[in-house]
């Protein structure tokens, strides 16, 4: 049994700052990882194309200046290799290796209230005792396999985008078939039509995609970015989406047509994940989110020769930026390839797997690569595949069968000292994903330091305030139009899983300030008690 003052699980950008912050505080810390290296989303998602879709310089940690001015990032928008890359050189530079256990998977944790503390089993020998539980485990980390019956039949290569081979796969004059139009489909398309010999694309929802106009970056600007890290940072940690770009100032039903669509234009040609919050009333009013999504319609039309397959790749039956937004690079133009074809599986649904491909209702494709883009069980499935459980032996897994509650997406009732770093109820997947971890690391650890000052034990969210924070949560969502669509965002992707939107979308700064206020006020909403109280 290792014992140590805490646990965490997980070693991706929330996992690693946590380590890195606790130790700074002078406690004793180990984290576990699944994986075989750090890195977390970026370790297991290796897809051609995959890439982020917030710019370098803002999808990088912000609590070290030395090692902001000692990066330098190659491109607008990073790509996976890059962002390993910088993972471990994290870990090499912080020295967070030799106490993260690696190809070690956390099955069980349970809080013994008699000891405070949690007790930790992995699927290896090892087990750990903690006094704080933090959970890194990250929003989508459990890769979605689709209840496509007779999958187990196909006999060709059969690949997840989420669990990509280390050694990549060679596609060239094969027949490769893709379950999967979400941002890892998107952006794998146009690199596996570059070297397959056919690529059939099967769709059951189009997504909106925006250009990324991804750029390298020069040395010139590189400096240029480094002089002006404080100012964007700043910007960043005031804005909505955790991000630097223009955002929500202007209202779309306020400009005339001739306004609008030089607006809509100069966004377009901005590019990027912040195309989503350009329009401060796109994803509240119907009209303003219609005039948004003709727009992204007509470039479609533009972008694709054959209309009939543009008109398919279309999204109708939902609000612009209600299901995640995606960032593309080639996307739209790939379909003009002469070996790319497209295949509406929601109008001809999928019936069955065979041994060479698949059968929709109405044809039989063949192939000899299947990619499964199919997603993930997000935000909640890392956390429900371990069994954890709080006073009294409740489970996490029973306690979230109605959708996951949290207060603040911090911290859960009957869940004494843990913590979960982007949980359900925070900005999380909603904004930039590392300043989302580091503003929830920032806030753990000056709570677990506020507790050793205090000589408190533990800490514990409260029924009521984990009450008001979910209504809170949902009646936030319920004002915008995000719910209106089918969203993994709401858990729709999972079959069975209860309807609950899980993302706060009230914002970055919003949420921060919030937090921030609460702990002023003494970590307002959780019990702080020692154990002879
Ligand atoms: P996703 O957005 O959930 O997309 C999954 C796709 O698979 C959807 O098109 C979905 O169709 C389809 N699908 C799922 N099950 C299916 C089934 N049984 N039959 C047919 N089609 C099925 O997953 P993702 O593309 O992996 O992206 C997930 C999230 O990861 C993104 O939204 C983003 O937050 C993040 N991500 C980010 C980046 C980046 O930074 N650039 C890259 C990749 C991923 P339906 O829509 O009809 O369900």
């Amino acid at each position: 049994m290792i014992n140590t003052d805490a646990i965490i699980i997980g070693a991706g950008f929330g996992g690693m700052y946590m380590l890195h912050s606790l130790r700074k505080l002078g406690i004793s810390v180990r984290a576990i990882e699944a994986g075989g290296d750090v890195g977390g989303v970026w370790y297991w998602n290796r897809y051609p194309g995959a890439r982020c879709d917030n710019e370098s310089v803002t999808y990088s940690y912000s609590f070290s200046d030395k090692l902001q001015q000692e990066w330098s990032w190659p491109d607008r928008y990073a790509e996976q290799p890059e962002i390993l890359k910088y993972a471990r050189h994290v870990a090499d530079r912080f020295d967070l290796r030799r106490v993260i256990h690696f190809n070690t998977r956390v099955t069980y944790a349970k809080f013994d209230e008699n000891k405070n503390r949690w007790l930790i089993k992995t699927d290896g020998e090892s087990e750990f005792s903690a006094r704080f539980c933090i959970m890194a485990t990250g929003c989508l980390s459990v890769p979605k396999i689709p209840d496509i019956k007779g999958l187990k039949n196909f006999k060709g290569e059969l690949y997840h985008t989420a669990d990509w081979p280390d050694e990549g796969v060679d596609f060239s004059g094969k027949t490769v078939g893709i379950i999967g139009t979400g941002s890892s489909g998107i952006q794998s398309i146009p690199i596996i039509a570059k070297q397959a010999k056919h690529l059939t694309v099967f769709q059951r929802t189009p997504n909106f995609s925006i250009p990324a106009w991804n750029v390298p970056i020069t040395p010139e600007k590189d400096q240029k970015q480094k002089k002006e890290y404080p100012a964007l940072r700043r910007k960043a940690r005031d804005s909505m989406a955790g991000d630097y770009g223009e955002e929500n100032v202007i209202r779309v039903l306020d400009l005339t047509e001739n306004e609008r669509q030089a607006e809509f234009e100069k966004r377009w040609l901005q590019g990027g994940f912040n195309y989503q919050y350009a329009f401060a009333d796109a994803l509240e009013s119907h009209d303003a989110n219609e005039l948004v999504a003709e727009f992204v319609h007509k470039k479609i039309h533009q972008m694709v020769n054959d209309s009939d397959v543009a008109e398919l790749l279309c999204p109708k039956d939902y609000p612009f930026g209600t299901k995640r937004l995606c960032v593309d690079t080639g996307y739209y133009e790939t379909f003009n390839r002469d070996n790319v074809s497209l295949v509406d599986i929601k109008g001809t649904p999928i019936k069955q797997m065979t041994h060479n491909g698949l059968q929709t209702i109405n044809a039989e494709y063949t192939f000899d690569v299947l990619v499964l883009a199919t997603g993930f069980d997000a935000m909640t499935g890392a956390l429900t595949n371990i069994d954890i459980r709080g006073k009294e032996n409740i489970s996490l897994k029973q306690k979230w069968d109605d959708g996951a509650r949290s207060y603040l997406g911090l911290a859960i009732a009957g869940f004494p000292n843990m913590f979960t770093i982007n949980g359900p109820g925070s900005p999380s997947v909603l904004v930039n994903m590392i300043l989302a971890c580091e503003q929830h690391v920032e806030w753990i650890t000056n709570c677990i330091a506020h507790l050793n000052e205090r000589g408190a034990d533990h800490i514990e969210a409260k029924v009521d305030a984990e009450n008001a924070w979910t209504l809170h949560v949902n009646e936030q969502a319920n004002r915008t139009l995000y719910p209106q669509a089918n969203s993994w965002y709401l858990g729709a992707n999972v079959p069975g899983k209860p309807r609950v939107f899980m993302p706060y979308v009230g914002g970055f700064k919003v949420y921060s300030d919030k937090c921030d206020k609460i702990a002023e006020n003494g970590y307002e909403g959780f019990f702080l008690e020692t154990n002879d109280q």
